[in-house]
C-alpha cells in the first residue's frame, strides 16, 4: 500500500541528494542513500563499488545507524549521482532492508511522483530469513529477528 510522502520525506529525498552531490564524484561513489528513524534521526551512507560486490549506499545508511545503536528504521530512500534522482533499492538490499527492517517505508519513483511503499510489498511472496532460523518462535513472540550472539562479546552495562 502507497503511503502519502510528508515534509520528512521530502527532506529525507533532499538530504540524500545533498550526499549525491557532495560525495558521489567517482565511480566508487554513484549512489546516496538516507534513512530516517522512528523519532527522526537521519543516517546517510554512499554506496562503495567493488568488483568483489561491494554495498549498496542502502546497506551503509543502515549500518552506520545500526553502529550509532538505532534499533528501527522507518524510512529509507536512495538518490543517484549526476542527477539521476531516486533509485529503487536493488534485489539484494530489499530482502536485507525486509530482514533488518521489516517494517520500513521505501521511497521510490519520478521526482514529480514520489511515493512510499513497505518493503514487503517490493517484494512480494518473499524469502523470510528469520522465519527460517531455528528460533523463530522468538521472532513471533518479539517482532524482532534476534541478534547473533558474537562470542567473547559481554554486555554493554559491563562496560
Ligand atoms: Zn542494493
Amino acid at each position: 500500500m502507497t503511503t502519502t510522502m510528508l515534509d520528512t520525506d521530502r527532506a529525507l529525498v533532499q538530504a540524500a541528494t545533498a550526499v549525491a552531490k557532495l560525495r558521489c564524484r567517482s565511480e566508487n561513489h554513484t549512489v546516496a542513500a538516507a534513512a530516517r528513524t522512528t523519532d527522526g534521526r537521519v543516517f546517510t551512507g554512499v554506496n562503495l563499488f567493488h568488483f568483489t560486490g561491494g554495498p549498496c549506499a542502502e546497506l551503509v545508511a543502515i549500518g552506520a545507524a545500526a553502529t550509532q545503536g538505532v534499533g528501527e528504521l522507518e524510512t529509507i530512500v536512495a538518490v543517484g549521482d549526476r542527477g539521476r534522482g531516486v533509485i529503487p533499492p536493488c534485489g539484494r538490499c530489499r530482502q536485507v532492508l525486509l530482514d533488518y527492517h521489516p517494517t520500513i517505508q521505501v521511497i521510490v519513483g519520478p521526482l514529480d511522483a514520489l511515493r512510499k511503499v513497505p518493503v514487503a510489498d517490493l517484494l512480494p511472496d518473499t524469502y523470510i530469513w528469520a522465519e527460517q532460523r531455528l528460533d523463530a518462535s522468538a521472532i513471533v513472540r518479539t517482532g524482532h529477528w534476534p541478534m547473533p550472539t558474537v562470542p567473547a562479546s559481554r554486555p554493554a552495562s559491563e562496560d
